[in-house]
């Protein structure tokens, strides 16, 4: 591992002003993916900033039914908790099928948010083309092994997945990032956080240089109790999705009156299904609508040569998802 300086955070401002000064520098929480990249000399940050020490694990509601889960919070106490369980039930499977029970305990909210992909040309250093690692330098995964890449939001630079399920969660709940920068703090709708590869993978965010995540706000949506999140992938106990799809209906009398659908495992970001939930809505509850819905939703997927299965196989799951959040067998 590259040398580097360690710097304990007691205060946000004095966080944000050092990564600023020093655009080597990363913030560091849990670490349970920057550590690891770090070892495989993927990250070589000069500066670790460590944030454990802010007061930002806090989740409280807020006074308008919604929920703000500090960044510093533990997957495990999110997943966990009564009220994320009772309103958002979408968001602790989504997090309770992410990695393992230790990994939960210490990854936070903000480093899930921006964990790195695990696309094996990124994470391994020996390859010498990843437009995400080395810009410009290609991608060895367009012409390569790419059966665990996206068929969504790829450009000719990169095909590499966003590895996060809690993120799939939280783009269908429409949540809300909080951040602090050097001007004072923003909100950032979470389908604007996100950003395309376009011929700048190495660019995930719209976060500035020395911006700090504080908080992810849950918007109130009553009938987000009624959510799943279902995932699919090569090893049931500890695996990154092949597919995977967070699902909460609103359902009056039969009919669909409300739709939020995220997908994980298939796009360049966590990604919204905006032509399923367009199908959804106002159309009855039953296999016909769940086909329709699926059948949009993949009409216009761009397999690569070694993932054409995760076309057929993100049909089925939307499908099998939308039976288990209306609670019918298929
Ligand atoms: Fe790198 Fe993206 Fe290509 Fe993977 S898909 S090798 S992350 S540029």
């Amino acid at each position: 591992m590259q040398p580097f300086n360690y710097l304990r955070a007691s205060d946000a401002a004095i966080a944000v002003k050092t990564a600023i000064q020093d655009h080597q520098a990363k913030f560091i929480a849990g670490g349970t993916n920057l550590l690891d990249l770090m070892k495989e000399g993927v990250e070589t940050p000069q500066q670790l900033i460590d944030i454990n020490d802010l007061p930002r694990s806090q989740i409280e509601r807020l006074p308008n039914g919604g929920i703000r889960i500090g960044a510093l919070a533990r997957n495990s106490d999110v997943a966990y908790d009564e009220n994320i369980q009772r309103q958002y039930p979408v968001l602790s499977e989504a997090l309770l099928s992410g990695a393992s029970p230790q990994l939960r305990n210490m990854a936070t909210v903000g480093g899930n948010l921006l964990q790195r992909t695990r696309c094996y040309y990124f994470t391994d250093a020996g390859f010498s083309s990843c437009n995400k690692r080395i810009p410009g330098s290609g991608c060895a995964a367009i012409p390569g092994y790419n059966r665990i890449h996206a068929i969504f939001g790829t450009s000719d630079c990169c095909i590499a997945t966003h590895p996060s399920d809690m993120a799939v969660a939280l783009v269908a709940l429409d949540a809300i990032i909080h951040t602090q920068n050097a001007n004072g703090t923003r909100q950032i709708a979470i389908a604007d956080f996100y950003l395309l590869p376009e011929d700048t993978p190495d660019r995930e965010t719209v976060l500035e240089p020395g911006e700090l995540i504080t908080a992810v706000e849950l918007p109130p949506l009553l009938f987000a109790a009624r959510s799943h999140y279902l995932k699919v992938r090569d090893r049931a106990s500890y695996d990154f999705a092949l597919v995977s799809v967070a699902a909460a209906l609103d359902i009056q009398d039969g009919q669909i009156t409300d739709a939020r659908i995220g997908l994980g495992g298939v796009a360049t970001k966590p990604w919204k299904a905006t032509e399923a939930e367009r199908v959804l809505i106002g159309s009855p509850a039953n296999a016909s609508t769940f086909e329709a819905a699926a059948l949009a939703t993949i009409h216009d997927a761009k397999p690569q040569q070694y993932n054409h299965f995760k076309v057929e196989l993100l049909r089925r799951t939307l499908v099998q998802a939308f039976f288990q959040v209306t609670g019918g067998e298929q």
